[in-house]
């Protein structure tokens, strides 16, 4: 892949990535986010419900634990995993983990790494994880890493993160010289160190010295289960750092559950694509996303139409989200959100969802993932124009007053 910066703002790029091989046309821009997926699908929707999403991601990622234990399956099939989960036209990211999952910890060690999927643990040494994703054939990938480390991290465990990292990383470069199948793939490496700002350096000095394409940073936590539960302002200079030691020519990736206000800090910093595993998350809550995105700030009306109930009902309510499941929503036949354009709003009302949701109905998960993917990706062409028409603090700003503007925010 070839990462090319048109504009930097304050530490954020605007830039474009053209990726190697079949979809060498598809040029990504970023800041951007790829399509979350489970299972190889968009959760909740099938390939042509997921057409009722506009902007969807042209990359989706895919993590390995679902996946790695069939890749025999795969592997016989002869084309690759989007193929086979019939997102042909998608670029494909393995991923290790999934991003909206926690990881059980304490299962690497130098010999491999353990990934998650519904049969349980599967481990990988790097020639396995070769083999898997001879099978997957995917447009990136993020190379084997030990990431199961937090802010808790003993320093010597720390180090011992980074170098076996580092020495997949060397045994995946050694397996995949020469490699027909994986020629066309970008290799991502990944930068290790928990809190520990000497370890981070030296992951991402020694990573950024090997022939990556990109760079994914983790480790800050132990598995991503929580909406927010990793905020960034915990480690914003650390963060800064660790970014100052990679090349300006590579694109760097964080793959947790952000909310916008989030996102727009990290891009801040230099990070240009995130996962969209927060809106997943929200939708398996009952929460719908109701953000403004608008500079200035034109419709306070998505804050002023949150109506939480007045018996302290608001305790999973943010200003960023309304809780459909909420009773205040019985008989509220508006759209989830008026300014909305998506499927889900332009046919049903926030009390037919609640109703949904209150019956167990799938369809509730569907309507609500529509919605919020619809607006998480819409999200970032707002950032996307907001960092290029210079109104990036505006946007931050607007987004801070609403995320205060509920007096239980999770964030
Ligand atoms: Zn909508």
């Amino acid at each position: 892949m070839k990462f090319s910066v048109e504009k930097v703002v304050g530490g954020g790029r605007l830039g474009t990535i053209l990726p190697s091989g079949p979809h060498g046309s598809t040029a990504l821009e970023t800041p951007m986010c790829t399509l979350y997926t489970r299972g190889g699908s968009a959760p909740h929707l099938g390939v042509d419900m997921l057409k009722r999403v506009s902007n969807v991601p042209d990359i989706a990622a895919m993590s390995l634990g679902s996946l790695a234990p069939h890749h025999e399956n795969i592997r016989d099939f002869g084309k690759g995993i989007g193929e086979f989960a019939a997102l042909k036209s998608s670029l494909i990211f393995t991923t290790l983990h999934d991003a909206s999952a926690a990881v059980t910890s304490g299962k690497n060690d130098r010999n491999g790494v353990a990934v998650w999927g519904k049969g349980g643990k599967f481990k990988m040494d790097p020639s396995l994880f070769v083999k898997v994703q001879e099978a997957l054939r995917p447009d990136w990938f993020q190379a084997l890493s030990d990431g199961d480390t937090d802010k808790h991290t003993a320093k010597k465990r720390l180090a011992k993160a980074v170098n076996n990292t580092l020495d997949f990383l060397d045994g995946i470069l050694e397996l995949t010289k020469n490699n027909k199948i994986l020629k066309d793939a970008s290799l991502i490496g990944a930068i290790e160190g928990g809190f520990d700002e000497e370890e981070r350096k030296r992951s991402a000095k020694e990573t950024a010295a090997r022939p990556v394409h990109g760079f994914l940073i983790e480790g800050f936590e132990k598995g991503h289960s929580g909406v927010d539960l990793f905020s960034i302002d915990s480690f914003t200079k650390l963060l800064e750092k660790t970014v100052s030691f990679l090349p300006e020519d590579k694109p760097r990736i964080m793959e947790t559950v952000w909310s916008p206000l989030q996102i727009v800090k990290a891009f801040n910093l230099g990070i240009d694509v995130f996962s969209s595993s927060y809106p997943y998350l929200l939708t398996e809550r009952g929460q719908a996303l109701v953000a403004d995105y608008t500079i200035p700030s034109s419709s306070p009306a998505a804050r002023l139409e949150n109506k939480g109930s007045p018996n302290g009902a608001l305790s999973t309510t943010s200003g960023f989200y309304v809780n459909l499941k909420d009773k205040c929503y019985f008989e509220d036949f508006s759209p989830v959100l008026t300014e909305c354009d998506c499927y889900c709003c332009a046919t049903f009302t926030r009390s037919y969802i609640h109703h949904l949701l209150n019956t167990s109905e799938l369809l509730a998960y569907v309507l609500l993932m529509i919605h919020n993917f619809h607006q998480y990706f819409h999200f970032f062409n707002c950032l996307r124009r907001s960092a290029r028409e210079g109104t990036l603090e505006d946007l931050q700003a607007s987004l801070e007053a609403q995320m205060n503007s509920k007096p239980s925010s999770e964030t």
